[in-house]
């Protein structure tokens, strides 16, 4: 089977993954095609978002451009936006017109899932994309900014009040980062304003934070927060949220000017609408090979795949960690088909996790050993250096923090 198009659609961990093992494997081989499309024109980083957030690191430093990836030309890259994909007619459907493929990759990530909250999507802040970060860090620091001049007690206890909803890896690694950016650096240059009025709340509907560590690591995470003085709400669903105040479901009010929505992912519009067979989250269900039954050459991967694990007898998780592992599979079974050969299933090895609770501080589990306070940090900060595109890059955010360690976090509030 020479010569085919092999279509990807997503330049974030699962679609660049795939492009870059699909064009390694076929080099100087087959003279087959493969098209990356994305709507936007570089691969984000988003394990290091909330760095960008408390000013640690520079937006444009976990923004890499898809076509500098691309290398010696392996691939092509267009971006364009993904309307739709006709499964039966083997047509993706983009702003820029139809783009035919003869196998297909679809890696379109996630959105937000509100679970329905009352006035959660109107009066949070979502957090999944560079903008959602820089705003959020030029929304913290105007409410400083307000807080700072606000006569009255009550008004300047809500403007300082930060609540994050969802306490896995993100929240819990954002919370402890507006706590460091708050009480270590904001609070010396709004002079007048008390260390004590600033008010972090985490609130998680289950019964533990950090799900994807053991119950051990979580409950010493757990400790470790709440000396930090954030607040954990556990057993705590988030029942609505107004302009100015969060309602649980123990019917408890919580007066805040910032919410931040760090839970729920389920799967884009575009993958919603595919006629197959979803969860509850909208992800397509997907076979042992992550192909889309009864479309053989189209697969789905990442945060939009439903992908079941035998041996975990679970559905894999939504991290940069599963969809990188996915491409690799369906990158080596397309690149079998287009030999003749026959497929390998997919087998997922957890390699571990690793959380930052703000600077020096951590836990986390690599090959199971377990790494808790400032080894575990000092791992994190390496793990993800080492996975960052490109040396540049890896320069230049070792040079965000080298500075971050130097110098006190910037308090510019940057809009253009
Ligand atoms: C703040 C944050 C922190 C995280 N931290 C970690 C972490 O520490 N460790 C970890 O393992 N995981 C982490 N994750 C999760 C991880 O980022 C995701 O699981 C991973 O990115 C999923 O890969 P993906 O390829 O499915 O989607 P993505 O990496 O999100 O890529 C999807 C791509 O599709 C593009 N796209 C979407 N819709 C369209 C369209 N209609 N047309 C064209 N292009 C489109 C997007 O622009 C994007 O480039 C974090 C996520 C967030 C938001």
């Amino acid at each position: 089977m020479m010569g085919r198009r092999i279509v990807i659609l997503g330049a974030g961990f699962g679609g660049l993954f795939t492009a870059r093992e699909l064009g390694r494997r076929l080099r100087g081989g087959t003279g087959s095609e493969i098209l990356l499309l994305d709507s936007r024109n570089f691969h984000l980083f988003s394990p290091l978002l909330h760095e960008v957030t408390s000013g640690s690191v520079e937006p444009r430093h976990v923004a890499w451009p898809v076509r500098a990836l691309g290398g010696t030309g392996r691939f092509a890259f267009e971006r364009r936006t993904v309307r739709s994909i006709e499964l039966e007619r083997k047509i993706v459907l983009t702003d820029r017109g139809e783009v035919p493929y003869d196998f297909l990759v679809i890696a379109l990530g996630g959105t937000t899932d509100y679970y329905g909250v009352r006035g959660a999507e109107q009066n949070t802040v979502p957090y999944k994309t560079l903008q959602d970060a820089v705003r959020l860090r030029n929304h913290v620091l105007e409410m400083f900014e307000r807080a700072v001049i606000e006569p009255d007690p009550g008004r300047r206890k809500r403007l300082l009040s930060f609540v994050l909803v969802g306490a896995g890896c993100t929240g819990v690694e954002l919370a402890t980062e507006l706590r460091d950016l708050a009480r270590k650096t904001l609070v010396r240059h709004y002079r007048g304003l008390d260390p004590r009025e600033v008010r972090i709340v985490l609130a998680e509907a289950t019964g533990r934070i950090i799900p994807c560590v053991s119950q051990r690591l979580a409950d010493l995470g757990l400790d470790k927060l709440r000396r930090k003085g954030i607040e954990v709400r556990l057993h705590s669903p988030v029942v609505g949220v107004t302009d100015g105040a969060v309602e649980l479901e123990n019917g408890d009010r919580i007066q805040a000017e910032t919410v931040i929505w760090t839970a729920g992912v389920r799967a884009t519009p575009v993958v919603e609408a595919l006629p197959v067979e979803r969860d509850k989250l909208g992800r397509a269900v997907v076979n042992e090979y992550l192909e889309l039954p009864p479309f053989p050459g189209v697969y789905v991967i990442g945060d939009g795949a439903n992908s079941f694990d035998p041996r975990l007898q679970a559905v894999l998780p939504p991290t940069a960690q599963v969809a990188v592992q996915q491409a690799r599979s369906v990158a080596g079974n397309i690149a079998r088909q287009l030999r003749g050969e026959p497929k390998r299933p997919f087998v997922y090895r957890h390699r571990g996790d690793l959380v930052s609770l703000g600077t020096g501080d951590g836990v986390g589990e690599i090959v199971g050993l377990t790494f808790s306070g400032l080894p575990a940090w000092l791992l994190w900060r390496w793990v993800f250096l080492a996975k960052l595109r490109g040396w540049k890059n890896r320069v230049r955010v070792a040079l965000d923090w080298m500075i971050g360690c130097l110098f006190e976090r910037d308090l510019a509030k940057l809009e253009w």
